[in-house]
């Protein structure tokens, strides 16, 4: 599958990763095919996710399939904020890697 070309990423694969809000995610998931270096995917939650929501997440949760987008490429991230403009729930953001 042909990616969308990044030229805004200027940062050192790596340095920032993205952080899902698992209370805002709903996994409608164009955050997947926006990110050039195939660095999120939509999974199912693990149990320990779905313990960690409150009790109206966990409903918009189930609403959603018990699914939400996972950062599982981290060390790919270029940190060109296509992810989070895409998001229709504001769920993701970056953050510098320590
Ligand atoms: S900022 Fe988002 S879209 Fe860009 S490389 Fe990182 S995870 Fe992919």
């Amino acid at each position: 599958m042909p990616q969308p070309s990044a030229p805004d990423c200027k940062q050192p694969p790596g340095r920032f990763e993205p952080v899902i809000n698992p209370s805002k995610c709903e996994a409608k998931g164009p955050c997947v095919p926006a990110c050039p270096y195939n660095v999120l995917e939509i999974l199912p939650l693990t149990a320990e996710e779905k313990a960690s929501l409150g009790f109206f997440p966990r409903l918009k949760a189930m609403a959603h399939g018990n699914k939400r987008a996972n950062a599982v490429r981290v060390d790919a991230c270029q940190a060109c904020g296509k992810c989070v403009e895409v998001c229709p729930e504001k769920a993701i953001t970056l953050r510098l890697r320590t």
